[in-house]
């Protein structure tokens, strides 16, 4: 006598899972050409630093997971096949926990990493390696300062109470704050016309940015330039070493590609 067949249809297997660490522009982006393409889920995890973070194609999950260990459990519940990470260049701690998340369950990973900007022609940077440096710098360069370091890390400059300062930050900034403070609250782009009327509105005499790269916020080093303005640049934490670094959007494509599981999605094709 023969075995009855079970007649119960294999469960389809799960679309493959890519997990983005976002909170950047180029995560935003990626997360709209993910979600686009047929058979790929997508889920944006965000920090939620921002309390209206604006629409996100694809899942969007929100707050720390709990150090490296937290995000590792994330990864396997939620069986991730791949990690990308798209934080901000400053984002130091939630890059480590990632490349340590991802080596402890076997997860692919890649850092998607904007190029940092370039001094050009006419330019007047003064480079610090931390905020701290950056602070310790100001006071030989000028007296009324136009700080854009983010409203997270203040503190670093709040004990210079000579000097005249406008923040901007799309959050209001975290006290400590220098005594002699003006706070702007404003999200990018802001274009080069805009900065220039900014700075010359508030008679800065010396800029304060973090090496963030991209466009949308490029237009204060432009406006700078025009004035002859100085600009302390703080510069990008380092990688952890042996990451794999790319620095846009199709070459994260290309590198999700060749995993096993999303090969035939044609990720990077047209
Ligand atoms: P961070 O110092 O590197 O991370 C601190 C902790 O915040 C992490 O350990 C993690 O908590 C949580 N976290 C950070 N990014 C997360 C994410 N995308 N999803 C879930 N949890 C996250 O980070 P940060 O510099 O504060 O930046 C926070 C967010 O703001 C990031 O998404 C970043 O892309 C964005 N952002 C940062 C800057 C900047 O200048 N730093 C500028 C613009 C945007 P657990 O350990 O509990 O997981």
């Amino acid at each position: 006598m023969s075995r009855p067949t079970s007649s119960r249809p294999t469960p389809p297997r799960p679309a493959p899972h890519v997990l983005i660490l976002g909170g950047t522009t180029e995560a935003r982006r990626l997360a709209a050409d993910l979600a686009a393409r047929t058979g790929v889920r997508v889920t944006t995890s965000l920090a939620g630093r921002v309390t209206r973070p604006g629409a996100l194609a694809g899942e969007v999950r929100t707050g720390g997971f709990g150090g490296p260990e937290g995000l590792a459990a994330w990864l396997r519940e939620q069986h991730a096949d791949a990690l990308v990470d798209a934080t901000h260049p400053f984002a130091e701690t939630i890059t480590a926990n990632a490349v340590r998340a991802a080596a402890a369950t076997g997860t692919p990973a890649v850092i998607l990493r904007r190029p940092g900007w370039q001094a050009g022609p006419g330019d007047h940077w003064h480079p610090a390696a931390s905020l701290a440096e950056a602070a310790g710098l100001l006071p030989a360069l000028g007296r009324r300062v136009f700080l854009t370091t983010g409203r997270l890390g203040l503190a670093a400059f709040a004990h210079l109470s000579g000097l005249h300062f406008v923040t901007r930050s799309v959050e209001p900034p975290e006290p400590p704050l220098p005594p002699d403070t003006r706070v702007l609250l404003a999200r990018g782009p802001f274009t080069v016309a805009d900065e220039t009327a900014l700075l010359r509105d508030h008679r800065i005499d010396v800029l304060v940015t973090k090496d963030s790269g991209g466009a949308a916020t490029a237009g204060k080093l432009a406006a700078a330039r025009e004035l002859a303005l100085p600009v302390v640049v703080v510069r990008r934490p380092p990688l952890p070493p042996g990451a794999d670094v790319v620095s846009d959007v199709p070459a994260v494509l290309e590198r999700l590609e060749r995993l096993e599981r999303l090969e035939r999605l044609g990720l990077s094709g047209p």
